[in-house]
């Protein structure tokens, strides 16, 4: 058995929407796919918050192969400008695509990936591993099962591996021993998990669009029953960032998530902790009580007690075991696909943008893997599935030899409206702007113009020009 044998299939790594339009761009170029699924439906993480409503309309969330192959089957798409909710994309968009004749009989449901190698061949040994077909392990329903195929295309997202609560990237004290209490992600406040938060005093962690929206449900929920109450803890000395770019931002339902944020915070109705960097976590009576440590306050012990449930929303984090015995480069500190890092980077910028990027920022040493979708972004947030959508078509074009396509990448975002460089998290107040105004639609993420004019303290410069070429071993775009 060999690589080039086209009888080997395509394995495709997770059946969310990059995963499946992955599969889509594959059908399109007669390749055969083996879309590879943890859960036992189609978009495992995209279901454990169905009853979110997205900020990006239709016109976004659709892949243009999946379109071609559903309209092809006399799919009605859905109104362009319309906000699905996360349980209708997979109803009206993902279920559908998935039961189509051309991918149905590849999809394995309840196949959970556990380990990617080649066959023949551990991690240090060269001559010849090219040649060798990738070795897939999958524990399934009737144990542990193996695949081959002639690439690799690893769509598994970062949601099923949520981060914790503690403040240093590691478990707070305690953290494990009261997990009873603590839900990782975006729990249904209003529906299915209403009885969880009803009446109790929930502290919330995080400062994404996340936490922002778990925040916004429990205002309601503390409207609707007395005695609910919220408390919001966050790492960094402000929340501007949260607030994010109000009408300023490419997709108004993300930047009215703010500007609603900001009212209830102005409200009085929400109890807000900046600064609060959890360590530990202990009983108090019937409550938690949670701490921070000393050493960061100057001495100061500040805790929040009372509190009877918590909401863990501090982002997630990519399964790198999966591909221990690959030869993969990642980013050491995003550990996002090492390319893409100076383009993604939070600590530099927070447009929401990237620059158009395809399957050479995406390689890794190992050929014929790559890692897509909100996986090739690591830690770093504001990934959008449009930008999966031309990840999966630009690697595809590759996979088949058409580098004139592959090379053709073009994508267009909508922006934050918050473009600013150096935003580090934590870090003192973030201008809530891109020099004092919204970058112009279409740009590119943040551009050098762009940090030497905040330096030399102008102003109403936007986003200019796209910053040239990347740079695969410099860490910042916006110098
Ligand atoms: C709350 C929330 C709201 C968002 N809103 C938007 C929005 O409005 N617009 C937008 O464009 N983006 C949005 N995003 C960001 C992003 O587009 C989504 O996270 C999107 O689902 C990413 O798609 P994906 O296919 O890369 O990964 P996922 O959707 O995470 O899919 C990964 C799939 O892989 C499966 N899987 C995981 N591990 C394995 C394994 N080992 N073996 C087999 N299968 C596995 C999972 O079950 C899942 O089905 C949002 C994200 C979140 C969390």
């Amino acid at each position: 058995m060999n690589v080039s044998d086209i009888s080997l299939p395509v394995a495709v790594l997770g059946a969310g929407p990059v995963g499946l339009a992955a599969a889509a761009h594959l059908v399109e170029r007669g390749f055969t796919p083996l879309i590879f699924e943890a859960s036992d439906d189609v978009a495992g993480n995209l279901a454990s918050y169905r009853h979110v409503r997205l900020f990006s309309p239709w016109r976004y969330n659709i892949d243009k192969a999946a379109l071609k192959l559903l309209a092809k089957a006399g799919w009605a798409s859905p109104a362009a400008d319309e906000l699905p909710t996360a349980g209708e994309i997979i109803d009206r968009y993902l279920r559908p695509l998935a039961e189509l004749p051309e991918l149905a009989g590849h999809l394995k449901l309840g196949h959970r990936v556990t380990q990617v190698s080649r066959l023949g061949f551990d991690k240090v040994t060269t001559r010849g591993r090219e040649q060798a077909p990738f070795l897939l392990r999958a524990q399934t329903g009737d144990g542990e099962r193996e695949y081959f195929a002639r690439a690799v295309i690893d769509a598994t997202g970062t949601w099923s591996h949520p981060n914790p609560l503690g403040a240093n990237g590691i478990p707070a004290i305690g953290e494990a021993d009261y997990a009873a209490r603590t839900v990782y992600g975006m729990p249904d406040v209003l529906g299915a998990e209403r009885h969880r938060y009803a009446g109790r005093r929930v502290l919330v962690v995080g400062s994404g669009h996340s936490a922002a929206g778990t925040l916004l449900a429990l205002a309601e929920l503390a409207d609707e029953v007395p005695g609910t109450s919220m408390v919001w803890a966050v790492r960094g000395a402000t929340v501007e960032k949260t607030f994010g770019g109000d009408s300023a931002d490419g997709l108004p339902a993300r930047g009215a998530l703010g500007a609603r944020l900001k009212a209830l915070l102005a409200s009085g109705a929400l109890e807000i902790h900046t600064r609060f960097r959890i360590h530990a976590l202990e009983i108090d009576g019937d409550s938690l009580r949670l701490r921070v440590t000393g050493e960061e306050t100057g001495g100061a012990h500040p805790v929040i007690q009372g509190v009877d449930q918590i909401v863990t929303a501090t982002g997630a984090r990519p399964d790198l075991a999966l591909t221990r015995e690959l030869r993969v480069r990642h980013d050491p500190w995003l550990e996002s696909t090492d390319a893409l890092a100076p383009l993604i980077d939070p600590n530099e910028h927070s447009c929401g943008t990237v620059r158009p990027h395809g399957h050479r920022e995406l390689a890794h040493p190992e050929p014929g893997y790559y890692a897509v979708g909100a996986k090739s972004y690591g830690r770093a947030p504001n990934f959008l599935m449009a930008t999966g959508y031309e990840q999966v078509r630009s690697v595809v074009a590759a996979l088949a030899g058409d580098l004139a396509q592959a090379d053709d990448v073009q994508l267009e975002l909508p922006e934050t409206g918050v473009c600013s460089t150096r935003q580090a998290y934590g870090a003192e107040a973030a201008p809530a702007s891109c020099c004092g105004g919204p970058a112009p639609a279409g740009s590119a993420a943040c551009c050098v113009q762009d940090a030497q004019a905040k330096v030399e303290g102008k102003s109403g410069c936007g986003c200019g020009e796209p910053v040239p070429a990347p740079m695969p071993k410099e860490k910042s775009c916006c110098a």
